[in-house]
């Protein structure tokens, strides 16, 4: 806080601006990740300044004082502005891919579910279309919201795509189905196929909008990288997010290993780019056998994996970081025409130290990475957080 206010009152010329905007934002983005809430940090503002007007009241002349705070009382007010602006931004993001996590975590087999939902509307439809042909009364008609499928998304679809706007359009023409169209219905009378006509009508749109929903959630299982089948980078932040709460709460700790695979370059060179690909796809496979069911593999970059295992402590992610260097190095890779590679990787290994922002963590695994590259590569590096 000290050096911060130093820092900011003591810019002396237009060529130490920018440095000292990047720094405002970025403290804001901090402030971000690690959950300060932006109104405790304008407080602790108001504070400073109080504080700092009433030593500029001994250390300033009578002359020099408004001039003074003014100075002071606007440097501090625009840094905040600009912090405030880049919480907000990190803010919205996070949130955005929480929002996109939760959804795919909910839905995880959107395709079966899809087929399912789709089946369970069209049997409701026809059960509708027998009981019409059979002559049944109105209050016998078959309920929407209370079929397979109306069950299904008042409660499952409610949790799993919460917020989606076709989500209050389906549950409208439900409601209209149940509460409007059925209940009028009127058998054998001269009205009965223009009602027929406004089911139908409204059944379609709930299978178009029922499309759509699953369309988008599909997207987002996309999320998962196609190739290795790991989790993708951008819910990196949300689970790291999570991960650093957990720990705070639960007073346990949890490791990241930052994974490369060493010379892969050559791999792609040598056999082509998709027995590169064959060769990503099988260290991913060991990747997620050697680790338990709560912990998280990512695919961090082309041919660099980071693996979240969580409580856990230094020995025995060191342990596991050993385990893997070497199943990855004893394994023959099944490349195309029965050819069999062998590579190895090279792995940085930290334990999350219980400070707030996991950014630091993921800098000590890289740091150990970089470590371990250097260090001759196929090793494993520790480095505290
Ligand atoms: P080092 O031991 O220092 O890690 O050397 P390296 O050759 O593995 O590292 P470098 O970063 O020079 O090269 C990585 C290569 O990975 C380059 C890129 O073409 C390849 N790559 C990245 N993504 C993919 C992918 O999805 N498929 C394939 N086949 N290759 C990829
Ligand atoms: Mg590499
Ligand atoms: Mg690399």
């Amino acid at each position: 806080m000290q050096r911060w206010i130093s820092s900011l009152l003591a810019l002396q010329d237009d060529a130490e601006l920018p440095a000292q905007v990047a720094l405002q934002k970025q403290i804001g983005e901090i402030h971000a990740r690690v959950d300060i809430p932006i109104s405790l940090v304008l407080r602790g503002a108001r504070c400073l300044k109080e504080r700092l007007f009433s030593h500029f009241s001994q250390a300033f002349s009578d002359g020099e004082l408004a001039a003074a705070i003014g100075f002071a009382s606007d440097s501090i007010d625009i840094a905040m502005e600009l912090m405030s602006h880049a919480y907000t931004l990190a803010h919205d993001r996070n949130s955005r891919a929480e929002e996109a996590y939760r959804l795919f975590s909910v839905s995880q087999n959107i395709g079966t579910e899809r087929e399912r939902q789709r089946a369970a509307l069209l049997d409701w439809e026809n059960q509708l279309m027998f009981e019409i042909a059979a002559g049944s009364p109105a209050h016998q008609l078959p309920r929407a919201q209370k079929s397979e499928f109306g069950l299904w998304f008042r409660h499952k679809a409610q949790d799993s795509f919460q917020g989606a706007p076709e989500m209050q359009q389906i549950d409208q023409h439900l409601a209209q189905i149940d509460e409007l169209y059925l209940p009028a219905f009127t058998q054998g009378s001269a009205r009965a196929l223009e009602q027929l006509r406004e089911i139908r009508e409204a059944a379609k749109a709930v299978h178009y909008l029922l499309e759509h929903l699953f369309e988008r959630a599909s997207d987002i299982e996309n999320g998962r990288d196609t190739l290795t089948q790991m989790l993708n980078r951008k819910f990196l932040p949300v689970v790291l997010g999570k991960q650093v709460a957990n720990a705070r709460k639960s007073a346990s700790s949890f490791a990241l290993l930052m994974i490369d695979v060493d010379h892969f370059k050559q791999v792609n060179d040598q056999y082509g780019h998709e027995a590169g690909d064959l060769v990503l796809q099988q260290v991913a496979s060991i990747l997620g056998n050697s680790t338990r069911g709560g912990d998280y593999a990512f695919r961090y970059g082309g041919e660099e994996f980071l693996l979240l295992l969580v409580d856990t402590n230094a020995a025995n992610a060191q342990m596991l970081a050993e385990r893997i260097r070497q199943r990855v190095a004893d394994e023959r890779l099944l490349l195309p025409a029965g050819v069999t590679l062998q590579v190895s990787v090279s792995i940085g290994v930290t334990l999350h130290d219980g400070h707030p922002d996991y950014q630091r963590s993921l800098r000590a695994a890289d740091s150990a990475l970089y470590q371990a590259k250097h260090g001759g590569r196929n090793r494993c590096v520790f480095v505290a957080s």
